[in-house]
């Protein structure tokens, strides 16, 4: 969501005539779209602001603002800590921050815009970003009606409005127009898009699925208790829509979901799993999950590692539970160690690594569907997308181009990546070190980044 929330901000400023500087040090505005999930990711964006001091001592002309969740939480605040900052600014003034800027290198006045929109349920955001990669996020509702007792999204995202089907269903055929093959719908619960405007997100899927020259449909986050079976059983029956979902599960024992406030106990969790299976038998599963929860036992911790083992994912993010200011845990006392939730998240993923890289393998000697994403400067090794969301690094060229999707042979795999050659093209003799120092430098800011 930051992703598509930062594109859309230097859109809107590109508009407005500013030109996007790679360095740092000769930006005459430095604009940090921040996140305040966990304490590490506001912590960085303290440390980046500190170091930016110097910069702002040997230029005050220059302009130095900050957007996003930690904008909105900390709000005046964050401006009176950092004496050399000028503007915060929370998500729901995103298309206003081309205005915001200016007002501050106008007048350089020192503001704050955190302030929610606080109309219905439904709002319009049209995609403003120019250019159209090949698998590209859309981000269809903001907020989040569910108070999970750890998370801070609804107290920095506010409540859940939609966009409607039409405006998104508009954003799509441009994106494609211009080349785009894959879309991935954007919400933190998505499964409740077009609560209180009588749509729902099986529309907005089924008329996606018959845009024309779109290839690939998914969509991101779905909460267990939320995803309805009209949901579930699209992914047997819409064509587009890939055999993926990310289906975050938090913890295995019941008594720690209660506590989550999740709404959804672990029988619940792994009969969608069990639906999702029946209606896609080879979906494959992506989870989140948080150790440490306060309280957590050894005992509980089990029943995330029974889960994790039982339902095997094919990527899971996992997460040290970190308290936040305002949450409903954040006062529940009873915190687990540091060292036992670094000994848990270890243990976890552990388990999900090896079931990964063991998955993995049987891809070797397959052919998969691969969407190019990137290719490499001096074209030799380029990066894509399997529908089951594998990432595949391909060896060989021939006419594949970035946007094309092409079957590539799986020779090689390990639990981060398949790698392999495209089948319309001769193998070239490549060794895997050297491809793989050659993929680190050259893709590594290149390809469509991983959930959150
Ligand atoms: N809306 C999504 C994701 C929200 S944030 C959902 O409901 O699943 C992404 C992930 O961050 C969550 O799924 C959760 O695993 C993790 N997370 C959220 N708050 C956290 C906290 N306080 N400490 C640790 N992890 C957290
Ligand atoms: Fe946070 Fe997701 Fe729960 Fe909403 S549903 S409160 S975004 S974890």
């Amino acid at each position: 969501m930051n992703v598509y929330d930062s594109d859309r901000m230097q859109a809107i400023l590109n508009a407005k005539g500013f030109r996007s500087e790679a360095e740092l040090r000769k930006a005459d505005v430095i604009l940090i779209n921040t996140c305040s999930i966990r304490d590490k990711s506001e912590q960085k964006v303290l440390s980046l602001l500190g170091e930016l001091k110097g910069l702002k001592q040997k230029d005050p002309k220059k302009v130095i603002a900050v957007s996003g969740c930690v904008g909105q939480r900390m709000g005046r605040t964050l401006l009176q800590r950092v004496p050399h900052l000028d503007l915060v600014l929370g998500p729901d003034a995103i298309d206003r921050v081309g205005d915001l800027i200016e007002n501050v290198v106008n007048r350089g006045e020192r503001l704050v815009e955190a302030k929610f929109d606080e109309d219905g349920r439904s709002y319009s955001q049209p995609c403003v970003v120019n250019r159209a990669k090949p698998s590209e996020f859309l981000t269809i509702m903001k907020g989040c009606d569910h108070f999970c007792t750890y998370c801070i999204v609804p107290f920095v995202r506010g409540r859940e409005k939609s966009r409607s089907v039409d405006e998104i269903i508009t954003d799509v055929k441009n994106l494609v127009s211009k080349g785009t093959k894959e879309v991935t719908f954007l919400g933190q619960n998505i499964n409740t898009y077009g609560k209180g405007t009588g749509q729902k997100l099986s529309q907005l899927i089924e008329a996606a699925n018959e845009v024309e020259g779109l290839e690939r449909i998914r969509y991101v986050t779905s909460h267990p208790r939320d995803l309805g079976e009209d949901l579930i059983n699209q992914f047997g029956s819409i064509s587009k829509l890939c055999p993926a979902l990310h289906l975050p599960f938090q913890a295995g024992s019941d008594r720690i979901l209660k506590a989550m406030s999740r709404l959804y106990t672990q029988e619940l969790y792994l009969k969608k799993v069990e639906l999702l299976r029946k209606a896609c038998p080879d979906i494959a599963l992506s989870t989140d999950v948080i150790v440490g929860f306060p309280g957590e036992t050894e005992k509980d911790f089990e029943e995330t590692l029974k889960v994790l083992a039982n339902v095997k994912f094919s990527s899971a993010f996992m997460f040290k539970y970190s308290p936040r200011p305002g949450t409903k845990a954040a006062d529940f006392g009873d915190e687990v160690p540091e060292i036992v939730k670094e000994e848990r998240l270890a243990r976890a993923q552990q388990v999900v690594y090896s079931q990964i890289e063991k998955e993995n393998l049987k891809y070797r000697n397959t052919v998969v569907s691969v969407l190019v994403e990137s290719m490499d400067k001096k074209k030799k090794f380029f990066s894509g997308r399997t529908p089951h969301s594998k990432l595949v690094h391909v060896m060989n060229v021939g006419d594949a181009s970035v946007g094309k999707i092409i079957d590539v042979e799986i020779t090689d795999t390990n639990v981060s990546c398949l790698k392999g050659f495209y089948v319309g093209a001769p193998k070239t003799n490549i060794q895997f070190n050297s491809f793989e120092r050659g993929i680190e430098s050259s893709f590594s800011a290149s390809l469509s980044p991983t959930l959150h």
